[in-house]
């Protein structure tokens, strides 16, 4: 599935905690910062934290840009390392307030992930090894949406007494209007108790007329490391693909408020703006209800990567024109046939059926 080259695979171990790592997938001519990205794959220690205590180039620390096969590495060596782990985000009981707060996002386009093959094989890892707790099956013939919950869903910010001061107003009617065509799925960077817990608040895990396939968290999550803006992590969809055969590229579309995310899927993602500061912008806020709408039209279609999603509001916009004029057209048709009537009553000439309207108002 993926363009993994074994052969010269290093099959290096790491030695932290008293604990040992694997560390498949990194060959001789890959670079100590993608080692270090695959070291913090397997055990949570974030690279600029890590000290690999016997991987010296000329007495020193090997910089992130070397490559290995200058440091002569056996095939099956050992890496001893110290290192601690970022302790806040395996905080399960309150709402981690350290997560940057990011404003300025990625522009995909510009950035180019480097290492492919490792991402891929961390992708690979993801599917073989994430556990999913399927809350309800996938429906057959459906397609597949993957939201985020932070400034998505719910401005997690602000503060106030009750979960629904908070929600993105339309929350329930998007998401009960979405589950017509769409399976539903949730994926949050945080871990999954925090999910659990803002799911129940906000009502969306138990509500009457939608349900929520499954919810994914950070662990389900991969590191990867651009030149321009170093070590992040991303929500590549192929865990997804690779664990449900159903949903693919052609039958998926992920919404988030930051655009790294789907940065191995730019196809499938679709920008949202942020909600923030809830208290004063929900009156204005009609993000979920346009993009309601943006679903709709997508769910006729058979591959919705050939939608160029970050032109979604252009879409909706064209087909609440073709609507409007349609129904123009179609109040000035009754209009005429309403005048012929009168002119020449008895000719049999109805006024219009619900079919015609419900034609026109076809998404
Ligand atoms: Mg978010």
């Amino acid at each position: 599935m993926f363009p993994i080259k074994m052969e010269d695979n290093l099959d290096l171990m790491v030695k932290w905690n008293n604990k040992e790592f694997d560390i498949s997938y990194i060959r001789s001519n890959d670079c100590v910062g993608a080692l270090k990205e695959l070291i913090f794959d397997v055990t949570g220690v974030r690279p600029e934290r890590q000290k690999l205590l016997n991987l010296k180039y000329e007495g020193k620390m090997p910089k992130n840009e070397l490559k290995l096969s200058d440091l002569n590495l056996q095939k099956g060596f050992k890496i001893l390392m110290m290192g601690s782990l970022e302790k806040d985000i395996e905080t399960a009981s309150t709402q981690p307030t350290d997560l940057p707060e990011v404003v300025d996002d990625l522009d995909v386009e510009d950035v180019k992930l480097d290492n492919q093959e490792i991402h891929f094989a961390k992708v690979q890892r993801r599917i073989k090894e994430y556990q999913i707790n399927i809350l309800n099956e996938p429906r057959e013939g459906k397609k597949l949406l993957v939201l985020d919950i932070d400034y998505t869903l719910f401005d997690h910010r602000s503060v106030a007494e009750t979960g629904n001061e908070l929600m993105r107003p339309y929350l329930h009617e998007f998401l009960t209007d979405a589950y017509h065509n769409y399976d539903i799925v949730i994926w949050s960077a945080t871990n999954m108790k925090w999910i659990e817990e803002k799911m129940k608040l906000l009502g969306v895990a138990s509500h009457s007329e939608y349900r929520i396939a499954f919810y994914l968290d950070i662990h389900a999550m991969i590191s990867v490391h651009t030149p321009k803006y170093g070590l992040t992590q991303i929500k590549p969809l192929a865990v997804i693909w690779g664990k449900f055969p159903c949903y693919t590229p052609a039958n998926t579309i992920m919404f988030d408020d930051i655009r790294r995310n789907f940065m191995m899927n730019p196809r499938n993602g679709l920008r949202i703006r942020p909600f923030r500061k809830a208290h004063t912008n929900r009156a204005t806020d009609h993000e979920l209800l346009k993009l309601m709408k943006y679903l709709r039209k997508l769910a006729l279609y058979d591959d919705l990567t050939e939608f160029n999603h970050h032109k979604w509001e252009k879409y909706v916009k064209r087909r609440d024109e073709n609507r409007k004029r349609k129904r123009d057209e179609y109040s000035n048709d009754t209009r005429e046939r309403r005048d012929d009537d009168k002119n020449s009553s008895g000719d049999g000439r109805g006024a219009g059926t619900s079919s015609d309207f419900t034609e026109c108002t076809t998404p």
